[in-house]
Formats: structure tokens, C-alpha cells, sequence
């Protein structure tokens, strides 16, 4: 099949390297020219709400799908009448907004943390009267890895942001004090097939991942049920196909949901090595109406995330069990260039290494 991925970044990257061997080929849309997944397929370049080249890019397609979740509906909308995508474009716009996704979760039954929405000033002094500090302010839309979000702990934290931004299409959330940030990978096949890898736990620094661990310590099986329990309600709430990844905190023993990706996600990088098929090459073959492969689990994997900065490669490939997978992005602040998998079948192993890798890579 020929697969059109909107997005050419690492995900689309490690996408079409899982569907080569299974005789997949692929073409890219992305507006940054010679994006890292250009290494493998044809990329074009340019405005994903360009219907003329929307028009050329799906031409010789069989189904679209995306690594960048940040498509309009517009463009969405104009593709669906012409190719199949999946996933659904229904799942795109809630995941867009943290309004509409929050309220989709508790329409469902799917707990959070408390939220308000704010258009104005005066709804924020409410929304912080009403919940307290500390508390979390958030851009609706385009947020991630951290950016957009200020940490609310006290009245003068909140001055300073009543005088420094516009205050419109934001949320106000309380802060959760969570034990720990767990994710599911899940993966849906056109013809309902339904797999969950193990719950991951992820470790964040000013809002980015730096950290996966799979499987996730210390998991009871409720953990795991009550999260795939979870994803079940959302995966038949959106008709969806494709993987998603839903992020919790775990509070007193709950899961909370945060926010959820209808794509592949940097919570499930370790599957490429740690598990027996990928996210990536599961992705594919749903979004190709293939059979899904096993989601077990091979042994223990942790996945750091290489940000700013490149490692000395070859140190890291002198590390027995270790991976290494450059994104092919030029290095600057704050940048994922690439992730470092460990991977090891023994479990006191693991443990020991994990303490030396963490003080060398996180
Ligand atoms: P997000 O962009 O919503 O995924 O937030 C990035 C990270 O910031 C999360 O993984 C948490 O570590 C932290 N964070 C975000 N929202 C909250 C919250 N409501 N309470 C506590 N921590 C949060």
C-alpha cells in the first residue's frame, strides 16, 4: 500500500522504517522542508490547509494517516471525502483542544483533574478563588512538551501572569498531586481488533518526557485493567483506528486522565526493541487494515529521551542492551534529537542499570 502521513517528524520517521518491511511505501506532507522522515519516502512541502496540494499529495494514496496532530479540521475534513484517514478526524479535533478533550473524558465517565475554562481576567481570578493554588494554566490549543503552561503556587504567580498575557482560549486545571505519570499505548484494527501494551510510567522535566519505563513498577493487574477499561470507553466513543496513547496521573491509587494522542507517542518508543511488534509497526498495520502483532512485552525497557543536546554515540552503543536511534534534527534547546532504549530479559539487571543509565542520561 502507499501511505500519505501528514507530519514528517521523528514519528513519521520511525513510522515508514516499521512499514518498509512489510512492503509499505510512503509519502509525506509537512511545511519544513527535508523533515527527518524525508529519509524515508517522498516528502512535499507546504501548508497542510493547501487543497491543491492536499489534491497532489493524496493522488496515488491508499490512506492518509498523521504523526502531527495539529492538522485543521478543515484540512482534515477536505481529505475525508476524497481517501481514507485514519484515525478518525473526529478524534483529532477533541485531542486539539484541552477544553473539548477534558469534557469528552468526563462525558464518558473517564475522571480528571477540575477544570475551568477562561475566555477573560476576570475568569481566571475566579477560576484560581474557586480551585486554589497551586494550580495550572494552560494554553487550550497548540500546548505541548510544556510550552504555554504557567504553574499558579501563589497570588503573586498569578499577578504576574494577569499582567503579562492575554487571557483567552486558556485552561485553568488543578494541580494534581500525583504519586506518579503512567500512559497506554492501545492499538485498534479496522475490523475491531483491540490491543493494549503494558501500562508505561514516565518521568517529566519542566514539561517534557525525559524517562519511560516498561513495564510500568509495581502495576497491579487492576492498574492495567482499569486503564484498559479506560481506553476501551475512548477507542469506541471515536470509532477510532490506529494507536492512541492516553497519559494518567496516578493519585491515591486512581488514574486521572491528563490528555490523550491519536498517533503513535514518545511514551511508546520502547516498543520498537521491548516489545514484540512496535507502536509504529502496529500503527501501520491498522491504519492498513492488517492483523495487529503481539503487543507482549520482551523483557524490561526504559527509554530516555536525548533533548538539546546529542550523546557521544559511540558510548552509548558500547552500553550492552542499549539502542540508539538519531532523529537526523539539528541540535538546539529543549529539541528531541533522538531517544537511548535499554533493554534487558533480567530483572535485578535491569534495576541496577537503570540507576547508572538515569544519573548518565536524565
Ligand atoms: P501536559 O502538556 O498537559 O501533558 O503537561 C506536561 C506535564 O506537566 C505533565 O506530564 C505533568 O508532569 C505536568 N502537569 C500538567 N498538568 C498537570 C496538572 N494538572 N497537575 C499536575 N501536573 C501537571
Amino acid at each position: 500500500m502507499k501511505i500519505g502521513i501528514l507530519g514528517a517528524g521523528q514519528l513519521g520517521r520511525m513510522l515508514a522504517l516499521s512499514g518498509i518491511p512489510l512492503n509499505h511505501t510512503f509519502k509525506f506532507l509537512d511545511p519544513a522542508p527535508n523533515s527527518p522522515a524525508s529519509v524515508a519516502g517522498e516528502q512535499l512541502c507546504g501548508n497542510y490547509d493547501d487543497t491543491e496540494l492536499l489534491d497532489s499529495f493524496i493522488k496515488d494514496l491508499d490512506v492518509v494517516t498523521y504523526e502531527f496532530e495539529n492538522v485543521s479540521a478543515k484540512a482534515t475534513n477536505y481529505l475525508t471525502n476524497k481517501v481514507k484517514v485514519f484515525p478518525p478526524p473526529k478524534a483529532l479535533e477533541i485531542t486539539q483542544d484541552r477544553i473539548f478533550e477534558k469534557r469528552f473524558f468526563n462525558g464518558i465517565g473517564v475522571h480528571t483533574a477540575g477544570f475551568y475554562e477562561i475566555n477573560s481576567k476576570d475568569d481566571l481570578i475566579s477560576a484560581v478563588k474557586k480551585n486554589g493554588y497551586p494550580c495550572i494554566l494552560k494554553t487550550r490549543r497548540m500546548g505541548y512538551d510544556g510550552k504555554g503552561q504557567y504553574l499558579l503556587k501563589s497570588k503573586d504567580d498569578l499577578d504576574d501572569v494577569l499582567g503579562s498575557i492575554e487571557a483567552s482560549n486558556l485552561i485553568l486545571e488543578d494541580f494534581v498531586k500525583f504519586d506518579r505519570e503512567v500512559s497506554i499505548i492501545c492499538v485498534k484494527a479496522v475490523n475491531g481488533q483491540t490491543k493494549f501494551y503494558s501500562l508505561v510510567e514516565n518521568r517529566h522535566r519542566e514539561g517534557i518526557l525525559r524517562l519511560s519505563t516498561a513495564p510500568a513498577a509495581n502495576t497491579n493487574k487492576g492498574l492495567q485493567e482499569t486503564a484498559e477499561n479506560i481506553a476501551t470507553k475512548v477507542l469506541d466513543a471515536l470509532d477510532y483506528v490506529g494507536v492512541l496513547a492516553i497519559e494518567f496521573f496516578v493519585a491515591d491509587g486512581k488514574l486521572l486522565a491528563n490528555e490523550m494522542a491519536c498517533r503513535v507517542h514518545n511514551s511508546g518508543h520502547w516498543t520498537i526493541e521491548g516489545a514484540e511488534t512496535s507502536q509504529f509497526e502496529n500503527h501501520i498495520r491498522a491504519v492498513a487494515g492488517q492483523a495487529l502483532g503481539s503487543v507482549n512485552n520482551i523483557g524490561y525497557s526504559a527509554m530516555f529521551n536525548i533533548i538539546g543536546e546529542p550523546p557521544d554515540t559511540e558510548s552509548v552503543l558500547s552500553i550492552p542492551g542499549a539502542h540508539l536511534h538519531l532523529y537526523g534534527k539539528e541540535p538546539r534547546p529543549n529539541r528531541k534529537l533522538g531517544h537511548i532504549t535499554y533493554r534487558s530479559d533480567n530483572f535485578a539487571d535491569f534495576n541496577k542499570n537503570l540507576i547508572n543509565l538515569t544519573a548518565q542520561f536524565l
